[in-house]
């Protein structure tokens, strides 16, 4: 970890080594992924077998025993604890609840009698939902992914998930069945990615993927877009606290870790107009860090990623909160809702001293899933906006074309396309 002080003239060169994390992602993935894009658009399901066999050390002989049966699914449903299934129930509820608030409606307009205007709202057909499983497992990625799908209408819905050595996490395809998943493939990294975007003879070319990843999976998905739609390419987690002194350090502590046991490129970083109490936070760090079960993960990260800045007022921290767009970020102040409205950047806002990010990691509501590194400047979090799309409607009436087809007939003409221009003379009765 690192303290900065936000007015040290050496400030933007001393954090730029956190900003620029990530970033050196290698041609050698990328050669490796398109081999495998290549490898999975030749041979389809041969090829997803051979490279699942070898990344996750299986021995299946065929793409069907990578299908999740039901039996599979009420055989989790009968392992997985009663409260641990409420605790996922409660949160797709949430989930959906807060998604169907996103919704927009097709909507014609009649303002002008004779000629009607609107925009046609339609689910995608298909998508593919990626769900990390290398090295551990995330329900909650499920959730995030599946139910904004479902709640947009999608009707096909094929969730794939790595198994390294094996078995598939019993809560994973809980929260799968919970949030409405179609299909489910026990299959990961790039060759998943390629089958989904391409499609095999088992698995289903879909419209779009969503979902997070790790470095293969990332640089696959930016390959096979234009094939297929993506949601974003995520990079490290990272989380912005801003605080004003108030609160408890002990708690903002704990905040920071949050993110940082995720992985050891994730960034925690507290701006406080209090460096005591940032002295605090430093000192709650070290001794909470001791506590965790991935201390080393959580340690690596926070001493290479994580820092502590002193400004001299609020005015100053929101300035740089603006300018690094987090994508998670803590308004620990006294008086949360009165910076809310300087907030321009950031992929998800948590208000006061009892609103940890985990809540909205799981439950709140909103969508995890969030821009990263920056691109909070320009993205969104998933939403159900991403598992629609629009279509123009243009109704014109005869009168209508009447009314307005000359200056149609006009614009034809200062483009120099002749014909355009002819299909609308042509129906005024002009020549042909
Ligand atoms: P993963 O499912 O992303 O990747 C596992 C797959 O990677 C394997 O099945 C294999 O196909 C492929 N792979 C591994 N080594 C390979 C190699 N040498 N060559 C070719 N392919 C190879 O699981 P993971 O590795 O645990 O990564 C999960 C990532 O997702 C982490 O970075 C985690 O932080 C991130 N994540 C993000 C969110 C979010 O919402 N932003 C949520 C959960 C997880």
């Amino acid at each position: 970890m690192i303290f900065l002080d936000i007015d040290d003239k050496n400030f933007d060169q001393q954090f730029a080594a956190i900003l620029s994390r990530g970033e050196e992602t290698g041609r050698e993935v990328e050669q490796v992924v398109l081999d495998i894009i290549a490898a999975v658009r030749q041979r389809g399901d041969e090829a997803v077998l051979e490279y699942t066999n070898r990344f996750d050390r299986l021995d299946a002989k065929s793409i069907t025993e990578l299908q999740v049966t039901d039996e599979e699914i009420d055989y989790a449903f009968a392992k997985v604890k009663s409260e641990d299934i409420d605790a996922l129930k409660l949160a797709v509820e949430r989930v959906a609840r807060f998604h169907e608030k996103q919704k927009q409606e097709t909507w014609l307009s009649t303002e002008e009698t004779d000629i009607m205007l609107g925009q046609m709202v339609t689910p995608l057909q298909r998508v593919g939902i990626y769900v990390p499983g290398g090295k551990a497992s995330y329900p909650s990625s499920v959730i995030m992914n599946a139910v904004p799908a479902k709640v947009a209408g999608v009707p096909e819905v094929i969730m794939v998930a790595p198994t390294p050595g094996g078995e598939i996490n019993p809560h994973v395809l809980v929260a799968a069945r919970l949030s409405g998943v179609d299909r489910i493939f026990r299959i990961g990294g790039a060759q998943a990615v390629a089958a989904l975007a391409y499609g095999t003879t088992t698995i289903r070319k879909v419209d779009k993927i969503t979902g997070p990843g790790n470095i293969y999976v990332a640089t696959s998905k930016k390959l096979v877009f234009g094939q297929v739609g993506i949601d974003m390419i995520a990079g490290p987690s990272e989380i912005l606290v801003i605080n004003d002194g108030s609160g408890t350090p002990g708690h903002i502590a704990a905040d920071l870790l949050s993110q940082a046991e995720h992985d050891e490129l994730a960034s925690s970083i507290l701006i406080t107009t209090d460096r005591g109490f940032g002295e605090k936070v430093a000192a709650e760090v070290e001794r909470q860090l001791a506590q965790l079960s991935r201390e080393s993960i959580a340690r690596a990260s926070w001493d290479k990623f994580g820092a502590i800045i002193s400004a001299a007022n609020l005015d100053e921290v929101i300035e740089f909160s603006n300018r690094i767009a987090p994508e998670h970020l803590e308004l620990a102040v006294s008086d949360p809702f009165a910076i809310l409205p300087k907030i321009k950047n950031a992929g998800a806002i948590f208000m006061g001293h009892f609103t940890p990010e985990a809540a909205g990691d799981y439950l709140a509501g909103p969508n995890h899933t969030l821009p990263t590194g920056g691109t909070a400047r320009f993205f969104s979090p998933l939403s159900v906006d991403d598992f629609v799309k629009k279509s123009s409607i243009v109704y014109f009436s005869e009168s209508g074309l009447n009314r307005l087809g000359k200056d149609i007939i006009r614009i034809a003409e200062l483009e120099g396309l002749e014909a355009h221009g002819k299909s609308v003379s042509i129906r005024l009765g002009g020549q042909e």
